[in-house]
């Protein structure tokens, strides 16, 4: 009774957030999964031919670019095409911002969001709304695939609270609703002491969840955490792992740890979720509704078993286009069918996006991702490494842009030592030319 009230108030609150229409966009993506490879390929392909007709004649990047190689869409481009249009870098997306947005999208219906950080290129871009509608659908078609439907309460193993939506905000009936329908119980794993990981237990022991939805490092301490101080199983029938690499090992102690089946997920801030696992967990399947997914290896298409580079054109946001991105994530690429009969296409493994884990002298963790979010609003500093050799200090080395005002990097260190708390000792190294945002 009480998962129909949460499935009702979850829709309820979608359309006051702006998603009405959501669940279209669900069933849409439901339905590929029954069709063939054939007809799947021809909707990319329709999706396509607009994406590229309406960047060509609104977005001034990709006119100067396809124009200076002699491009223009037309109802003719197939498939294979798209392997003659540039590559869309991150560093295009920060310097050529502007030229990106596309003369058709009014201001008043786009949503403004941040790249992920991995690279030290994190910048803004916009969806439209429609983006946002279809994206928010095809990523609940996408988990129901994995039976874990809307409604079915939540433990969330998540970082800043920025990312954590209406749910976690705003005025106490409204929010006490909110955090019913959603049906989330939340660990925020920016930084992660004993106490909080005892916490958090003792909340999910009353909360009983179905899902467990995090970062692995994370969920991984909790894991041991509960372990390693006998505390009561938290049994949950499905454990989602998404922003990091899955290691096989993780995998294993998810699945000791709370008795469920662990599924991978393939999701990034700038599309959001696009691959998944299928119950066989025998690789990724592609939602090709809303991307078409390269795997280049030295710029050809990577060979079944090969590893490349995983470069994205997302065929749902028309405010900022995303045409031939590269990532700078990896997989290794496949073209067998899944045995689940699911037409989807597939990728074998997801390679790169491991991000580890700042150890605390008592005992606490700070997640590295929650290290990429602090450069934000920080756009002189170009590139960061972090390196932690010792329990007790954090090494960080930095490029910034030339010029740059000193207070620049004291704003920089405030902001590392207000995620990490007053115990480790930062020493700041470099600059280093050669540096990357790479993590601890
Ligand atoms: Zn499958």
């Amino acid at each position: 009774m009480s998962g129909l009230l949460r499935r009702s108030g979850y829709r309820v609150f979608a359309r006051r957030d702006g998603y009405a229409g959501w669940t279209r966009h669900r069933n849409a993506m439901r339905a590929m999964t029954t069709q063939s490879a054939f007809e799947i390929r021809r909707q990319s392909l329709d999706a396509l031919r607009r994406l590229l007709t309406h960047a060509f004649s609104t977005v001034p990047f990709y006119r100067d670019a396809w124009t200076a190689i002699g491009f223009a869409p037309s109802a003719h481009v197939a498939l294979d095409d798209l392997q003659r249009l540039p590559m869309l870098t991150k560093n295009d997306l920060r310097d050529r911002k502007e030229d990106l947005i596309s003369l058709a999208v009014p201001e008043r219906d786009r949503h403004i969001d941040l790249t992920g950080g991995t690279t030290g290129t994190q910048t803004s871009f916009y969806r439209d709304n429609a983006c946002r509608v279809a994206r928010f659908g095809r990523q609940w078609g996408i988990l129901e695939q994995c039976g874990y439907q809307p409604g079915q309460k939540r433990a969330l193993i998540w970082g800043s609270h920025a990312d954590l939506g209406p749910a976690h905000s705003g005025l106490s009936l409204r929010r006490a609703l909110r955090r019913f329908a959603s049906a989330d119980e939340t660990l925020c794993c920016t930084v992660m002491t004993d106490a909080d990981m005892r916490a958090y237990h003792q909340r999910l022991c009353a909360f009983q969840p179905a899902v467990v939805y995090g970062y692995p490092n994370a969920i991984e301490q909790f894991a041991r955490f509960i372990a390693r101080e006998r505390l009561k199983p938290i049994t949950a029938g499905r454990i989602f792992c998404t922003a990091e690499r899955l290691l096989e090992r993780q995998r294993e102690l998810f699945q000791r740890a709370f008795g469920g089946d662990v599924f991978n997920l393939y999701c990034s801030r700038e599309h959001g979720c696009v691959a998944f696992e299928c119950s066989r967990h025998r690789g990724f399947h592609v939602d090709a509704g809303s991307v078409v997914l390269e795997i280049l290896r030295d710029g050809r298409p990577a060979r079944p078993g090969e590893e490349g580079d995983i470069v994205i054109t997302d065929l749902l946001n028309y405010a900022t286009p995303f045409i031939r991105y590269a990532t700078g994530d990896r997989a290794t690429a496949s073209n067998s069918r899944c045995d689940c009969g699911s037409p989807l296409p597939t990728f074998e493994a997801l390679d790169g996006r491991t991000a580890d884990i700042i150890h605390l002298p008592n005992g606490g963790v700070v997640a590295g991702l929650m290290l990429d979010d602090l450069f934000t609003q920080l756009p002189e500093i170009t590139h960061a490494q972090f390196v932690q050799e010792h329990l007790t200090s954090l090494d960080v080395n930095v490029v910034v842009k030339p010029g740059t005002d000193p207070s620049i990097e004291i704003a920089m260190l405030a902001e590392i030592r207000e995620l990490i708390g007053p115990e480790l000792t930062i020493r700041r190294l470099g600059p280093r030319p050669d540096a990357r945002r790479e993590r601890c």
